[in-house]
């Protein structure tokens, strides 16, 4: 029973398919349990950030149901549920539209209907969560990658959701950027699902991983295993990470 009190969300037979295309989710089910970090890998088209922007209600799955923290996502609970499960997209710039960073984090708590002290209050706290204390005034348009990549992760962390899903968040990033969303997803606390090709990330942060390929989960285990296993990565088109692969002399 306890188990199933540790659930926060829960996929059920998901049937998914875009207009005009063939199906890709054929009856996708998954459970994920408070806390854990999962990392969801595969091919380029597997379904990756298909399946986030369904957790999140953007788009909408044909059949099946999506419960996150017990409630069945529906046009009624799409807003409350928004706010429980965190969506950070691949391209910041797809997250970011405020001419300055105080804007775009203050955006989703006022949208959410928190008094101007809470959200003033709300974006101080995450954006020192992502370490850019002194960031507020400044313009959007005039910050580095990584800078956007970190003030697209305190947009979401401003309502502070349950769960947090990231879209290929190391993608583009030099070393210390991705050193500091790699740190901050160890240590934040909150179940996370990530998406990447970044295998060595997923291998540092996610205790779980999910195999995806063409809409359907190949495997779904601990990532010490799943990761190591060779031949089931490049059978779905993935490379062993690179702290796996064998160190090969220069040929010359
Ligand atoms: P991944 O994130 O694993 O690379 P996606 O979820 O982006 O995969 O895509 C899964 C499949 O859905 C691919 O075949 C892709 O071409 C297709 N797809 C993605 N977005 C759209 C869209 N807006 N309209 C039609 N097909 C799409």
């Amino acid at each position: 029973m306890s188990e199933h009190k540790d659930i926060v969300l829960k996929v059920w037979q998901l049937e998914f398919s875009y207009p005009n295309a063939k199906p890709l989710f054929k009856g996708l089910t998954l459970t994920v349990q408070a806390g854990q970090r999962v990392g969801i890998i595969g091919p380029n088209g597997a379904g990756k950030s298909t399946l986030l922007l369904l957790l999140n209600g953007i788009l909408k799955a044909q059949k099946g149901s999506i419960e996150v923290l017990g409630e069945q996502l529906s046009k009624e609970t799409e807003q409350k549920i928004r706010q429980n499960i965190g969506l950070v997209f691949q391209n910041p710039d797809d997250q970011l539209f405020c001419p300055t960073v105080f804007d775009d984090v203050a955006f989703a708590p006022f949208n959410f209907g928190f008094s101007a002290q809470q959200v003033k209050a709300k974006v101080q706290q995450a954006l020192r969560e992502v370490g850019l204390n002194d960031f507020e005034n400044r313009s959007t348009l005039n910050l580095s990658f990584g800078e956007k990549k970190l003030v697209a992760l305190a947009t979401i962390l401003s309502v502070e959701p349950r769960i947090v899903a990231l879209d290929e968040p190391t993608s583009n990033l030099d070393a210390k950027h991705r050193r500091k969303i790699i740190n901050w997803i160890k240590k934040n606390g909150r179940t996370c699902l990530i998406t990447s090709h970044d295998l060595d990330m997923i291998y540092e942060t996610c205790p779980r991983t999910i195999l995806l390929n063409k809409g359907q989960i190949i495997a779904d285990g601990p990532t010490q295993l799943l990761l190591r296993n060779r031949q089931l990565l490049e059978a779905n088109g993935l490379e062993l990470p690179l702290r796996f692969q064998p160190f090969e002399e220069d040929e010359r």
